[in-house]
C-alpha cells in the first residue's frame, strides 16, 4: 500500500495542504483554501487535511508550518500574530485525535530553514542562516545539520532583534526591532511618509503602498523605491553581520516576497554586512543567496519534518 505524508503550511491568508507519496519531492494533490471563512481556521485545516489525504492509502505522518512562537516538542502553538484566535492551541493533539497517526508541528520560518537546507538552496551546507523578510521577519538556523530549537522551541526569532532601542512599534509588541524597520509593511510605510513629506516618485500616496509597489518602481529606476529598499536592506544586512558573528555559517538565505527585489535589495545588504563584520574572516567562503524554493519553502520545510519524523536519525 503507499504510503504518504501530508503537509501543511498555515499562513495569515492562507492555508495549503499537499500529499507528497514517502520517498517522493513531488506532491500528487495541493490544496489551498483561504485562512478566514466561516468556520475557524483550526477547523480549515483540519477538514482540507481530511479532503487531501487519500482514502485507500496509508498515512505516514502529518506535519504543519505553523505561525509561532510555538513549541514544536509538545506541539502548542502559544500565540500567531495573524490568527488571534490561536493561543496556546494544543494543535499537534488536536490533529492526532482526529487522525490516530504521528504528527508534528513546527514555526514555519525554522522549517523553511529546514525545507532549504533539504531540498533548496542549502544543499550540501552544514551550518546556515535563513532569514524571510515579507509581513514579517523571520529565521531559522542550521548549525551542524541540525535545526537550532533552543529548549522550547523558540529559537531564532531572528526578526526580532533590537536595532533602534525606542524605534517603531514591532508586530510582537516591542518596539525597535528589525521587523519593525525593515519588513513589507515597513518599507511601504516609510515610501508613504517620504511622500507625504513631498519626495517626488512615481508611486502615489493616494492609494496604499505594498512592498510589491515599491519593488517593481524600484525596478523600473524609482529613486524613492531604491531608497527605500535600500534603507531596509542596510538593516537587514547589518543584523546579518551579528548573526555571522554568533552564528559563523557558510551560507545565508534572504526569503519571502523583498528577496525578490534582486540587486536592489541585495546591493546595499552586501554593503552593510561587510562594512559590519568584526573580521573579514566571516566572508571568507560565505554565500549569500536568495531563496530556492519559494512559495514551496513552508511545504518543502513540513516536509523535511515528516521525514524526520518518520526517520528520526536522518
Ligand atoms: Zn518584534
Amino acid at each position: 500500500m503507499t504510503s504518504n505524508y501530508i503537509v501543511a503550511d498555515v499562513g495569515g491568508t492562507h492555508i495549503r495542504v499537499a500529499c507528497f507519496p514517502v520517498q517522493s519531492q513531488k506532491p500528487t494533490i495541493v490544496q489551498r483554501i483561504s485562512t478566514v471563512g466561516p468556520d475557524s481556521p483550526h477547523d480549515r485545516l483540519i477538514n482540507l487535511i481530511a479532503t487531501v489525504a487519500p482514502k485507500d492509502e496509508e498515512i505516514a505522518a502529518i506535519t504543519v508550518a505553523a505561525p509561532g512562537p510555538l513549541n514544536p516538542f509538545e506541539g502548542i502553538v502559544y500565540e500567531a500574530p495573524n490568527i488571534p484566535s490561536w493561543i496556546n492551541l494544543p494543535l499537534k493533539k488536536q490533529i492526532e485525535d482526529q487522525f490516530h497517526v504521528p504528527v508534528a508541528i513546527g514555526n514555519d520560518a525554522n522549517l523553511a530553514a529546514l525545507g532549504e537546507w533539504r531540498f533548496g538552496a542549502g544543499a550540501g551546507h552544514h551550518n546556515l542562516v535563513y532569514i524571510t523578510v515579507s509581513t514579517g521577519i523571520g529565521g531559522g538556523v542550521i548549525i551542524k545539520n541540525q535545526l537550532l530549537l533552543g529548549v522550547r522551541g523558540l529559537a531564532a526569532e531572528l526578526g526580532h532583534v533590537t536595532v533602534i532601542p525606542d524605534g517603531p512599534l514591532c508586530g510582537c509588541g516591542q518596539r525597535g526591532h528589525l521587523e519593525a524597520v525593515a519588513s513589507g509593511p515597513a518599507i511601504a510605510l516609510w515610501v508613504e511618509q517620504e511622500l507625504s513629506q513631498g519626495i517626488p516618485s512615481s508611486l502615489s500616496a493616494s492609494q496604499p503602498i505594498t512592498a510589491k509597489d515599491v519593488s517593481e518602481a524600484a525596478s523600473q529606476g524609482d529613486e524613492l523605491a531604491r531608497a527605500a529598499l535600500a534603507r531596509s536592506a542596510t538593516f537587514i544586512g547589518t543584523a546579518i553581520a551579528d548573526f555571522l558573528h554568533i552564528f559563523n555559517p557558510t551560507l545565508v538565505i534572504i526569503g519571502g516576497g523583498v528577496s525578490q527585489s534582486g540587486e536592489a535589495f541585495f546591493g546595499p545588504l552586501r554593503i552593510a554586512m561587510n562594512e559590519h563584520v568584526m573580521s573579514k574572516k566571516y566572508l571568507e567562503n560565505l554565500t549569500l543567496t536568495a531563496s530556492a524554493l519559494g512559495d514551496d519553502v513552508g511545504l518543502m520545510g513540513a516536509l523535511a519534518l515528516a521525514q524526520t519524523v518518520t526517520n528520526p536519525a536522518t
